[in-house]
């Protein structure tokens, strides 16, 4: 990282208008594409709902109108979605393959989902020739080579809250840059105290987010703070409130962009887990204090928003019970977009279920009855193998005795539902759910999961 940090902070009546501004104040688009250039424009794209889980297409159009204007031979747009999702499922619920070539740009189909009816083999063939392996650190990551040989890279990240992160900086939307099956950090071997008591899943994880930055630099960061979702979250509209802030961040570096964002947002760079990791890692605070600043002036910026629950037991949804452990980073993620998926989306299927206990972590509290007992991750399901309601006592008959005398005897208690992984992911726990509870007492998730079910068959 040099020393030629720009950032730029502007304000405006709508995002158009702000991020024309910044991307002047940080001296013109021309000084960022060339003519004939290719881009690729970094947009959020995580799930099938909209704004602002998703990328503001105000601020989209903006950034494709000033790339046109500076000569841009071929301009692509994309991103990888969350957990099993394809670009093609998105696309479709937003259309936004039409959204894009309406404004002379194109859906990069970075996941090869737009090909319909081909073979495994045709499928695997087109995987191994969309990536390119690069070495980063120790480990070899799989990388769009769309993204790898475009001239200029743009990322443009909507700004909200995180329940690990605190916000979602860019950083974390350049981390979707890759599939979500590689950016999953799983642990295959037995599950030790130490990897839970020194949170190794977040280490693993920042270590990784930091290795996806590292392959390929945005030339130019947008920072979307225009509409800035706080309390629960952007998958999560329930708790959740959209304030306009009215700010966007533009910069010619991730880090820096996102050191100045985090100061807008009344939040210590050198405390956020992201930050504080790479500026351990590199040579430390002095660059990122000398930043070229220009717009507004951040000491006249006061904001304060609410953050996202940090405790999992603090997540209030209706008949279930939490018990928690000894839990880390990678259970807690999970675990809070599963309950607040659960209570946005499905509030009225959570009418029909009985009471629940959900143990997560190791060594989970003890749960409040036998019955309906949901063992989230393999912690909870190791280290409750011995617990006492693990078996259930029932009356039957003695098989050891001549005349198979009753006796009250014991059997494995069928009412509990064990979610394997280390952490579960959410579509398999949900279709766990749907087999758990059956199908009739969950109506709007089977809904939900028949249609996501029947989209990645075809895709
Ligand atoms: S099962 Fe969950 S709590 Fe245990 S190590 Fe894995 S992610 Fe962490």
């Amino acid at each position: 990282m040099n020393n030629a940090f720009s950032v730029s902070i502007t304000t405006g009546d709508n995002p158009n208008d702000a991020v024309i501004k910044g991307i002047n104040n940080l001296g013109g688009i021309s000084k960022f594409i060339e003519k004939d250039e290719t881009v690729f424009i970094k947009i959020n794209l995580t799930m099938i709902t909209g704004f602002p889980s998703n990328v503001n297409f105000n601020t989209l159009i903006e950034v494709i109108k000033l790339c046109k204007t500076a000569g841009a031979k071929k301009i692509y747009v994309g991103s990888f979605p969350f957990e099993n999702l394809t670009i093609k499922d998105v696309s479709e619920e937003l259309g936004l393959k039409e959204f894009t070539e309406y404004f002379g740009s194109e859906l990069a189909f970075l996941d090869n989902s737009d090909k319909l009816k081909i073979s495994k083999e045709e499928k695997l063939r087109l995987q191994k020739e969309s990536f390119k392996e690069v070495e980063v650190q120790d480990s070899i990551i799989k990388y769009p080579k769309l993204i790898l040989n475009v001239d200029k890279f743009i990322c443009i990240n909507q700004v909200n809250v995180h329940p690990l992160f605190d916000i979602h900086l860019s950083l974390l939307n350049l981390f979707s840059c890759i599939p979500f099956k590689f950016r999953k950090i799983e642990h295959q071997e037995d599950v030790e105290k130490d990897y839970i008591i020194a949170d190794q899943y977040k280490t693993d994880l920042i270590s990784r987010i930091l290795d996806i930055y590292e392959i390929k630099k945005s030339n130019l960061i947008i920072n979307d703070l225009f509409y800035f979702m706080e309390g629960a979250g952007p998958f999560i509209y329930k708790d959740s409130k959209i304030n306009p802030i009215k700010h966007i961040v533009c910069g010619n570096e991730a880090i820096a962009t996102d050191y100045i964002t985090l100061k807008i947002l009344g939040l210590n760079p050198k405390k956020n887990f992201l930050m504080s990791h790479w500026i351990e890692k590199n040579i430390g605070i002095s660059n990122l204090e000398k930043i070229n600043l220009s717009g507004e002036n951040l000491e006249d910026i006061n904001f304060t928003f609410k953050q996202c629950k940090k405790r999992i037991e603090d997540i209030y949804v209706q008949k279930f019970n939490i018990k928690k452990g000894e839990i880390c980073s990678g259970c807690f993620l999970q675990s809070y977009y599963l309950l607040n998926f659960l209570k946005t989306f499905f509030l009225k299927d959570l009418n029909y279920l009985p009471q629940c206990s959900y143990l997560v972590g190791a060594n989970p509290l003890e749960p409040d009855s036998p019955n309906n007992i949901l063992l989230y991750g393999d912690c909870a399901i190791k280290t409750t193998e011995k617990r006492e309601f693990r078996t259930i006592e029932k009356e039957g008959k003695d098989i050891k005795t001549l005349f198979l005398k009753k006796a009250i005897i014991e059997k494995k208690n069928k009412k509990i539902l064990e979610i394997p992984g280390c952490p579960p992911n959410l579509q398999d726990t949900l279709n766990l759910f749907l087999r758990y509870f059956k199908k009739s007492n969950l109506p709007t998730l089977n809904f939900y999961m028949k249609k996501l079910n029947k989209t990645q068959k075809n895709s």
